[in-house]
């Protein structure tokens, strides 16, 4: 049984993040969308609102389900028996801020590996934080966002 952690905010999920799903979905028998709760972060959606806007666009995918967690990946990984977490990358600067990341978890277990989806051009500028900001000015982000996002 192959079972990948897609670790992230999703704050909110954005049509990169489900690109990079629907991708690996090929690739495992399950995924899990892991919420990664950090309480020094300040999130613009609350927990209940990821968790559902999440669960309300992959409703109709028997592979993937929705969790969150606190503390290190790692450690929840091995709490669910995962042996793969799931990263996308969009630039240099993602490469260089995941690669160091996914060293430290490779030190810290072996027995885990982080798959890298390299994103479609067309999504590569694409981020939680500019859909934030489109919404905070009222703008339109359903050209950003999956075809099920719940609008707040
Ligand atoms: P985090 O707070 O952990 O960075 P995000 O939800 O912003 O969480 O991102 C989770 C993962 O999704 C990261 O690997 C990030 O590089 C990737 N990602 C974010 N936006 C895109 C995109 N537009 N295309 C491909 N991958 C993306």
């Amino acid at each position: 049984m192959k079972r990948a952690v897609f670790p992230g905010s999703f704050d909110p999920i954005t049509v990169g993040h489900e690109a990079i799903i629907n991708r690996a979905l090929p690739l495992f028998d399950e995924i899990i969308l892991a919420i990664g709760v950090n309480s020094n972060k300040n999130y613009f959606f609350t927990l209940e609102e990821r968790i559902s806007t999440l669960k309300n666009c992959f409703k109709n995918e028997p592979k993937i389900s929705i969790s969150s967690y606190q503390g290190l990946t790692i450690e929840y990984c091995k709490s669910i028996s995962a042996d793969h977490i799931l990263r996308g990358l969009r630039t240099a600067a993602d490469f260089e801020f995941e690669r160091t990341i996914a060293l430290m978890n490779k030190k810290m277990a072996p027995e885990l590996d982080t798959i890298f989806l390299i994103s479609e051009p067309e999504h590569s500028a694409i981020s939680s934080t500019v859909v934030r900001e489109i919404l905070k000015n009222g703008g339109d982000i359903s050209e950003f966002v999956p075809a099920n996002f719940i609008k707040k």
